[in-house]
């Protein structure tokens, strides 16, 4: 908990891989409680954001402050009081810290925003609020969390231990609506609440001007048997419009700002990157979308960079593919798909996990490809590898295959999936150095043989064991 702005909804989407707690900006309006899970040194940890829109009115302040305390004291084990440390201290944080510690649970203040050693110190001023576990954390930058966790996981009683029987891999491919098989714990594990099942997907229409992108969203929506509504999308002037195929929910996010164009040439250029990036906030999966007729530019691959850092599942649309194919006019042979694809790769190689789909957004060819792996990407990203499966993947592995300089090997003691979308691996390690480049490739290729992972990135991060720094 905590007050508005300081990061509590960056740290839990950071922790669950859900983007579901985020609402907007709008002061006043109110956030029902948010539930998500985690995994943390093989355990199984849930986490409630109990929202909490402090009012401008100092009036209700210490009425919010106390349904916040109020929430958390009844129903968690342990409270994390989030604490911008750029902002002042303020007495609501001194009534809310008194009713923590007061309610007798383990209380952990996340001092937020700390990038880099400067603010370090700063966090040190929030000891005044009297609770003493401490933890300088950067929720955007993902500093600090691991030792956040830790210290949760060491005041929490260890769990009765959870069977782990699931000898078979998660299924590549299950029914998105099922929250079961999206997880691949076949519901063995206590489930998430119902504000967290996956019910719907959203998906972002990226790409630069004149590719194709409002002729694709007008076909993608006409095609699907019934079209849901257009609504208010997640910031203030965007409109959404979720569409249903074939028994899965798909939202398209700013379906205005897809077809809002630019005046000059320039000006769409520009705003095709702006928009890029402000889709892939609210986005689980990115189409991109490249005109086959001029092959992939320079700023089709800066879009392409966005979404890949991001960390959104993407598929690649080469659209247009009647113009090179069956509708070629200038007299050359008709493109070939493998040919393209090569290239199309070789260019953009960051996404090499992305599928490529060739399409005709005006003809209507294609789309059932599309609206079917964008379904698929989906559960992928949300896919979780049980630590049992993990260990069992490990022993099987052959470090010594990996490309790696000597003097840059680490030994995996252990490998746990932390997060989902995009999955998120901590491997806690002897040494405390940065996971080498072939490294860091090699074990991805490995996992995505064994588990799939299709169209998501897979992030790593490097825990050393007894060491006491994470990054
Ligand atoms: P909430 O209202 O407490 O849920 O806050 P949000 O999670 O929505 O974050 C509020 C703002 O702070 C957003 O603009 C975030 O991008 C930003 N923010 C969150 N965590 C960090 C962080 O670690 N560092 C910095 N610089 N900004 C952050
Ligand atoms: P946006 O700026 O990315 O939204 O692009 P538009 O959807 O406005 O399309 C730009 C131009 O490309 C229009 O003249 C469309 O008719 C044309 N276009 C879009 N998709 C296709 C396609 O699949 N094949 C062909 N030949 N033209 C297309």
């Amino acid at each position: 908990m905590g007050r508005p702005n300081v990061g509590k909804s960056t740290l839990f989407n950071r922790l669950t891989g859900s983007r579901r707690s985020i609402v907007g900006d709008e002061p006043g309006i109110t956030r029902d409680r948010i539930y998500g899970e985690y995994e943390w040194a093989g355990r199984q940890f849930r986490v409630v954001d109990t929202g909490g829109i402090v009012p401008d009115d100092p009036e209700l302040i210490p009425t919010e402050i106390y349904n916040q305390a109020k929430v958390a004291l009844e129903e968690a084990d342990a409270l994390v009081f989030v604490v911008d440390v750029r902002t002042e201290l303020a007495s609501p944080d001194y009534d809310l810290a008194r009713l923590l510690i007061r309610g007798g649970k383990p209380v952990f203040v996340a001092a937020n925003k700390v990038e880099g050693a400067g603010l370090a110190a700063e966090a040190e001023n929030l000891r005044r609020l009297g609770i003493k576990e401490l933890y300088p954390i950067s929720s955007e930058h993902g500093q600090g969390i691991g030792e956040l966790l830790d210290a949760i996981a060491a005041a929490l009683p260890e769990a009765p231990k959870e069977v782990d029987d699931s000898d078979e891999p998660t299924p590549a491919l299950a029914p998105a609506n099922d929250p079961d098989a999206a997880t691949g714990e076949g519901g063995k594990l206590h489930r998430t609440h119902g504000e967290f099942e996956q019910h719907e997907t959203s998906v972002a229409i990226i790409g630069r001007p004149n590719v194709g992108k409002s002729t694709l969203l007008n076909a993608l929506t006409g095609t699907s048997r019934a079209i849901v509504s257009p609504i208010a999308g997640t910031t203030r002037d965007a409109v959404d419009e979720v569409v249903e195929f074939e028994g899965s929910q798909f939202r398209f996010v700013d379906t205005a700002g897809i077809r809002r164009k630019g005046k000059t040439h320039l000006m769409a250029e520009k705003m095709s990157v702006v928009m890029a990036r402000r889709h892939l906030e609210a986005a689980d999966v990115a189409l991109l979308v490249i005109d086959a007729v001029e092959g992939v530019t320079a700023a089709d691959a800066t879009i392409g960079g966005y979404a890949h850092e991001s960390g959104r599942s993407v598929i690649i649309l080469v659209n247009k593919w009647d113009a090179v194919t069956t509708a070629r006019t200038d007299g050359k042979p008709p493109a070939d798909r493998e040919v393209y694809e090569e290239q199309l790769r070789r260019t953009l190689k960051y996404l090499h996990y992305a599928p490529v789909i060739f399409l005709s957004a005006l003809e209507k060819t294609g789309l059932g490809r599309v609206m079917n792996e964008t379904k698929k990407v989906a559960v992928e990203r949300r896919k979780r590898v049980t630590t049992g499966q993990m260990n069992r993947f490990l022993e099987k592995i052959d470090f010594q295959r990996a490309p790696v300089p000597m003097a840059k090997r680490l030994r995996i003691f252990y490998m746990t999936q932390a997060a989902v979308a995009p999955p998120t691996f901590i491997l806690f390690t002897d040494r405390d150095i940065q996971l080498h480049f072939s490294f860091e490739r090699f074990l991805e290729n490995q996992i995505r043989e064994a588990f799939g992972f299709e169209g998501t990135p897979i992030w790593f991060k490097v825990r050393a064991r007894n060491a006491k720094k994470e990054e």
